[in-house]
């Protein structure tokens, strides 16, 4: 048996017609650049939300600039993040001339320690930005109330977490502008690299959207500088043909998890994946803490079956910032995870007789 890690030629099996029609429109209507589908996307992304406004720029990466960008953040600013994120999460923070202060996560949900923070303001933060990774939410109730105690912005990072939800309500509803990403792996994911940001704030959604289009709203008619991020066409009709299944994917990706949690309890050598309480957890990782990890993993790829490691190596401790000069025992969480995470194969189509296999070759590497 083999089992990729993910498997997008299984859901476009899946779509293919919608897909297919999707892409012969763009080209037959020639719409590559803006155009309808763009705005059918925006507009549905948004509803789906109940949110006033969606922004598609090129990438989650630029999405998040754009949103911080445009709040006014740059030199001499601090933006808090968490220590284990793709480095999308705080290299965006650095190309506003802004400082990244990392924050350790917490043991049990991966997610930024908001019992951290407090300690972590100075003058200088003006936003903390949350990373919803797995798919799993921050505590949000905490981290509004830091925010809004010491007036500071909400940016969420969602590009790990379409549908997810804390207290019945959608990541990307909590703070002042939120970044998604729709990157081919992601929960919602586009053939090609795309993202989006939603906000309710009439002014913010101007700003990044004059913005991300070279400063001009109407064309010719600069009123700032900008940038040229935005969103295929093809991309977009990709995506809007994709967005009716995003409910049903996210259903089967967390009956899976389930699936998983079930086959794999009892092997004392791994923590499963826990679910905060009150909240929806979409599962775009399944990620598992183990023993003797290097070794299982080569194992299990001698089975057919492919894991990675989100993410080896905490956003501090890369050489990228050394200049901050961060050392291992300021988030001995992460840092002690890093040697112990290990994401398993996770996707809608994936079967329970693949999930039952990935669970045998565990047992039987531990065992043996
Ligand atoms: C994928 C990802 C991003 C960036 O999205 P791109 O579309 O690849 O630029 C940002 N943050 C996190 C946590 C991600 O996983």
């Amino acid at each position: 048996m083999h089992i990729p890690f993910v498997d997008l030629k299984a859901q476009y099996q899946s779509i293919q017609h919608d897909v297919d029609k999707a892409i012969a429109s763009v080209i037959t209507e020639t719409a590559f650049i803006g155009g309808k589908y763009v705005q059918q996307f925006e507009q549905a992304f948004a509803r789906l939300h109940g949110a006033k406004h969606c922004i598609s720029c090129a990438n989650g990466t630029d999405a998040l600039y754009i949103i911080m960008k445009m709040l006014g953040i740059g030199y001499g600013d601090e933006v808090i993040t968490v220590a284990n994120s793709w480095i999308s999460s705080s290299e965006t923070i650095s190309q506003t001339g802004a400082t990244p202060v990392f924050i350790d996560c917490e043991a049990n949900y991966y997610s930024i320690n908001e019992n951290l923070i407090q300690a972590k303001i100075t003058a200088k933060t003006k936003a903390i930005l949350p990373v919803h990774l797995h798919g799993q939410m921050c505590q949000m109730a905490a981290i509004t109330a830091l925010a809004t105690k010491h007036h500071l912005y909400v940016i969420e990072d969602c590009a790990q977490s379409h549908l997810s939800e804390y207290g019945g309500q959608l990541a990307g509803t909590f703070g002042i502008a939120a970044a998604f990403s729709f990157y081919p792996g992601k929960n919602l994911g586009a053939y090609g690299d795309a993202g989006c940001v939603l906000t309710n704030d009439d002014a913010l959604a101007e700003k990044c959207r004059m913005y991300a289009r070279h400063g001009a709203l109407v064309k010719h008619q600069h009123q700032i500088e900008g940038i040229n991020s935005r969103m295929d066409g093809l991309q977009a009709a990709i995506l809007l043909a994709k967005l009716p299944y995003l409910h049903q994917w996210t259903a089967q990706r967390i009956n899976m998890a389930a699936y998983y949690s079930k086959v794999l309890s009892g092997i004392k050598q791994i923590v499963l994946p826990i679910v905060r309480a009150n909240t929806k957890h979409t599962f775009h990782l399944y990620v598992i803490r183990c023993v003797q990890r290097e070794a299982l993993a080569a194992f299990l790829k001698e089975m057919g079956i492919e894991t990675a490691i989100h993410y080896p190596t905490p956003l501090p401790l890369l050489p990228a910032y050394q200049y901050l000069h961060y050392q291992a025992t300021d988030i001995p969480v992460s840092s002690t995870y890093q040697y112990q995470i290990l994401s398993l194969p996770i996707y809608p189509e994936l079967t329970t007789a693949q999930i039952d296999f990935v669970a045998d070759c565990i047992k039987k590497f531990y065992t043996s």
